[in-house]
Parts: C-alpha cells; sequence; structure tokens
C-alpha cells in the first residue's frame, strides 16, 4: 500500500504508529493536536484505523478544542478589525 497522503503536515503511518501514545495521553501536546487535526481531515486513518476507528470517530464528534459542538461554523472565525 502506497499511502503517503499527508493531511495537516503528518502522514497517516506516522498517525497509526502515535495512536496507542495519543490515546493514553502520552505525547506533547503538539504532537496531540498535529494528529487530532490530522484524523479530523483523513477518513483513511478512521477507516483503516482498526480498533482506533471507533476512537477516532469518537474524537471528532467531542471536539475538544471548543468544548461544545458550534452549531453555525460560519461565526467561528475570531477576527475582529
Ligand atoms: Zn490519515
Amino acid at each position: 500500500m502506497a499511502h503517503e497522503r499527508e493531511v495537516a503536515g503528518i502522514r497517516c503511518m506516522e498517525v497509526l504508529a502515535r495512536l496507542p501514545d495519543f490515546l493514553d495521553g502520552e505525547l506533547t501536546r503538539d504532537a496531540s493536536e498535529r494528529i487530532e487535526a490530522h484524523l479530523r481531515g483523513c477518513t483513511w486513518c478512521e477507516q483503516f484505523g482498526g480498533a482506533y476507528g471507533a476512537m477516532i470517530a469518537e474524537l471528532r464528534t467531542l471536539r475538544p478544542e471548543h468544548g461544545t459542538p458550534d452549531p453555525d461554523p460560519a461565526t467561528d472565525d475570531p477576527a475582529d478589525p
């Protein structure tokens, strides 16, 4: 398989290799955020993450960055002129 797909600056293979540590909270914040960003934008990891697929799907719904889901993404831009 040649899944050299890169999302959020990290490849699927790196994400899958680090998933156990990520789920255990043993990665640095920087590494965790990068993996989270990748999982949000990558369906391949969700489908082929095997046992982690369900957890990945759950991570997407949790959205820890915002705490609560924003019903209107259009107003999610904090830009203030
Ligand atoms: Zn991926």
